[in-house]
């Protein structure tokens, strides 16, 4: 079973053996930090954040390690974008610029708030926005751009800001992969005005749902504070609300297992770096498997996921879907078809419709190159890189089997 329960039952490519039969890294990872925090919690009797101090203490930490000042912890990543944006100023109406190569919730939030996604194709070599479309997306209504570190790489923010600042735009960076990546030696999450992350379940560092939005603005960080809080203020009374927030607060048993994730994960990205890199080398020499590149102003890379470009045509006309049942069938279950872009989304179509009419459904942006990815692209799950060079050997040895039997 992989991470999204996909199972396939029948036998190898050539009717023999798999590759392999041992399992993948399992995922989450926990061990006795994290059964000691929660026990912590369990018998301080404090459960919820404002009693306790795991999640400000998360948040302080994990700021720190993304390089920015201040981070407000979320149920969730998708609680965070909303927070983030409405932070900063998105409100009904409001264009916001981004890419249809995401997780739904990059453009959920933002029509959650009544504001209309805007989407701007990708680099093909990255699948990040193309920072270099994005100023012919800006009109007079634009209020924000919401880059995707896809995969755990950093989009474009040098030309992403430099677009923001000539038209006065804010940036909120969706880095719910990228934990601890690096843009030109810079940790991401507060190179844009603000940045969220997400701790849920399939991502590199977990308590199960989790979020933060992190920022280096003081008033951003305390309105962010306030809506987290149902509109309190932070020396004002219990029942003393200022603005209409949410009950956006973090429990403390996240905020624990959190605080020993976190200690895990600078032990962890060096690993699936290796093994991304060892995959890179010599996944390049199978015709047909194209591993995504990464920008050379990326001087760290997160890891999330490995996207890779499938070519049918070197398999034999084989769809994709069929190589990743065949590599289920191979022993290697770590492996998805990742998104079907947005501007193809049912649920985005109605919410713009509902929202802003039956045109701007037919007005929609083509996303030519993003279309492209949802059907060429499929990625290796995080956990899978956790593995070791015998792990990763036979990741190619069933792609290469695959090809044999199928050329
Ligand atoms: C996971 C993810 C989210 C949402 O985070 P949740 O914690 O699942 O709500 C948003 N954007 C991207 C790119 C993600 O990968």
């Amino acid at each position: 079973m992989g991470i999204q329960g996909m199972r396939t039952d029948r036998l190898a490519v050539d009717g023999g053996q798999p590759t392999r039969t041992a399992p993948f890294p399992a995922w989450p990872v926990a061990d006795e930090r994290e059964e000691r925090l929660l026990l912590e919690v369990l018998h301080s009797g404090k459960w919820g954040e404002l009693s306790g101090d795991k999640v400000t203490t998360f948040a302080a930490r994990f700021a720190a390690f993304q390089g920015a000042k201040y981070g407000v912890c979320v149920p969730n990543g998708t609680m965070a974008l909303e927070m983030g944006l409405r932070a900063l100023g998105v409100g009904p109406g409001d264009e916001v610029i981004t890419t249809s190569y995401t997780f739904i919730a990059t453009v959920s939030a933002a029509l959650s708030l009544g504001a209309k996604p805007v989407f701007v194709d990708i680099d093909p070599r990255t699948c990040n926005i193309d920072a270099e479309k994005v100023a012919a997306a800006v009109t007079p209504r634009t209020k924000a751009i919401v880059p995707v570190h896809f995969g755990g790489q950093p989009a474009d923010l040098d030309g992403i800001v430099a677009v923001a600042q000539r038209h006065g735009l804010r940036v909120l960076e969706d880095a719910a992969q990228a934990w601890g990546a690096e843009w030109r030696g810079r940790r991401v999450g507060a190179i844009g005005d603000a940045g969220t992350f997400s701790f849920q379940m399939s991502k590199n560092m977990t308590a199960g749902e989790g979020g933060i939005v992190v920022t280096d603005d003081d008033a951003l960080n305390d309105l962010c504070w306030s809506l987290h809080n149902v509109g309190r203020v932070r020396e004002g009374a219990w029942y003393q609300h200022e603005i209409l927030g949410w009950n956006f607060r973090m429990t403390e048993w996240a905020g624990a297992v959190l605080l020993a994730q976190l200690e895990r994960l600078p032990e962890q990205m060096p690993v699936r770096e290796a093994s991304a890199q060892y995959l890179d080398g010599v996944l390049a020499e199978i015709p047909g498997i194209s591993p995504l590149e990464t920008d050379r102003r990326v001087t760290r890379h997160a890891r999330h996921l490995y996207p890779i470009r499938y070519d049918a045509t070197r398999f034999g006309n084989h769809a994709r879907a069929e190589f990743i049942a065949a590599m289920y069938a191979e022993g290697v279950p770590c492996i998805s078809a990742g998104y079907v872009p947005l501007t193809q989304s049912p649920a985005i179509h109605r919410a713009l419709h509902d929202l802003f009419g039956p045109d701007s459904v037919a007005g929609i942006a083509q996303c030519p190159l993003a279309d492209e990815a949802g059907e060429q692209v499929l990625w290796i799950y995080q956990n899978a890189l956790l593995g070791d060079r015998e792990d990763m050997e036979s990741i190619v040895t069933a792609m290469e089997k695959i090809q044999a039997a199928w050329r």
